[in-house]
This record gives structure tokens, sequence and C-alpha cells, in this order.
């Protein structure tokens, strides 16, 4: 099935900026949006419902994983995380593109069910950067930390499958990079001629 817009999944361990630069993008861009997930994870700090994730319980998210209401979802770090397939289409419906800011197991999922979506692996400069940027955020207590290291082990072991890859040494760089996939895709010929009907008419072309 292919996705009637363009569909952007950005996926990275935790600490390689991948958060900064998906906020910096959109402010970016205006044509871009985020897609809200559902979590059963408890909220944090300043984050509200509705707007960092809509927060539900496990019975809830169940019942939405029943009722085939999640495109895509996933266990990470211990909490249950899913795209609902509103959250996705309604952006779709009034011509905007979609960014999934997803672990690697939902973007592959979502590769399945939608080929032409454009997967982004964010990668940490090296395993030392990476420690000390979770360390740094002072977000996690030291066993978090650690479990998360172990974790972007296996994450970043998935990088091979995304169709890009960024390193975020330095952020003003690797935004660039975000910026020209993106760029890149809307430039693709199914996706201009779509774009710009009445020049491909004019040209004849079909
Ligand atoms: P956090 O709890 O730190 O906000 O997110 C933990 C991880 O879950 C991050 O890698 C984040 O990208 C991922 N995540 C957030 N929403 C979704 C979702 O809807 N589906 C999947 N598969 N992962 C998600």
């Amino acid at each position: 099935m292919d996705y009637p817009g363009n569909l952007f999944v950005v996926a990275a361990p935790s600490g390689a900026g991948k958060s900064s630069l998906v906020k910096a993008l959109l402010e970016l861009d205006s044509h871009l949006v985020v897609s809200v997930s559902h979590t059963t994870r408890k909220p944090r700090g300043q984050e509200q419902h509705g707007r960092e994730y809509l927060f539900v319980d496990p019975a809830t998210f169940q019942s939405m994983i029943d009722a085939e209401d999640f495109v895509e979802w996933a266990e990470v770090h211990g909490n249950r995380y899913g795209t609902s397939r509103a959250a996705i289409m309604e952006r779709v419906a009034v011509g905007q593109d979609v960014v999934l800011e997803i672990d690697y197991q939902g973007a592959l999922q979502i590769k399945k069910l939608y080929p032409n979506a454009i997967l982004i692996f964010i990668l940490p400069p090296s395993w030392e950067e990476l420690a000390q940027r979770l360390a740094r955020r002072g977000e996690d207590a030291d066993d978090v930390i650690a479990q998360r290291l172990v974790n972007a082990r296996t994450e970043v072991d998935q990088a091979r499958h995304f169709d890009f890859v960024i390193i975020n040494a330095l952020f003003e760089t690797a935004l660039f990079d975000l910026k020209a996939i993106v760029h890149a895709q809307r430039l693709k010929y199914a996706v201009q001629k779509k774009a710009k009907p009445s020049v491909f008419a004019a040209l004849g072309l079909n």
C-alpha cells in the first residue's frame, strides 16, 4: 500500500539527539507535522497529554491494539508506544507531510505497511559521546542510563535497514542533512507530479 503523502520516520537510540533535530526541522518547515503517539508511560516533567503523547493506561492501550487502531506499536524500555491510524491520516487529509518519531521496531513495521515511507536513522558519533550526552541530560538515574546504553547496541544495529543515516556529531550539520532528505523526497517524480499537476499537464507529462 502506498502512503498518500510523504511519511518520514525518524529513529535513534536515546541520547542521539532525535527529538531536538525533529523539533528544529518542524520549526523550519510548515508543511511538516509530527504525529502524536499513544503511550502507557507516565508523563515526565512538563509533558502534557495531547502534546508530547496521548497518555493512556495499559487496558486502554490493549483495547486499541484489539480494535486495530494502531498502524504500528512496540514495547520500548518497558512501556508500550503506538502510532494510531487516526494520528497520521488526519494530517494526510489536509495535505501535510508527517514525521513519526518512533523506535526502530515501529519504523520497520511502517516500512512493511507503507514501502514508500522514508526511514531515517540518527547515529551518535561514538559510544563515548552517547554515554556523555545521556549523563549530561540529567533526566535519568544511573541504572536507567546504563540500561539505555545496553539497548542502544541493539537499536544501532538496525540502522542498516533504514534508507538514510545521519551522524549527529554537530547539530547544525545533522539538521542540514535532515532537511536535505526531506527536500530530496519532495523532488521525486511522482511527488512533484502530485504537487504541481498543472505544470505536468502543461508539459504533456502524464
Ligand atoms: P520516550 O519515553 O523517551 O519519550 O520514548 C522512548 C522511545 O519510544 C523513543 O525511542 C521514542 O521514539 C519511541 N516511541 C515514541 N512513540 C512511539 C510510537 O508511537 N511507536 C514506537 N514504536 N515507538 C515510539
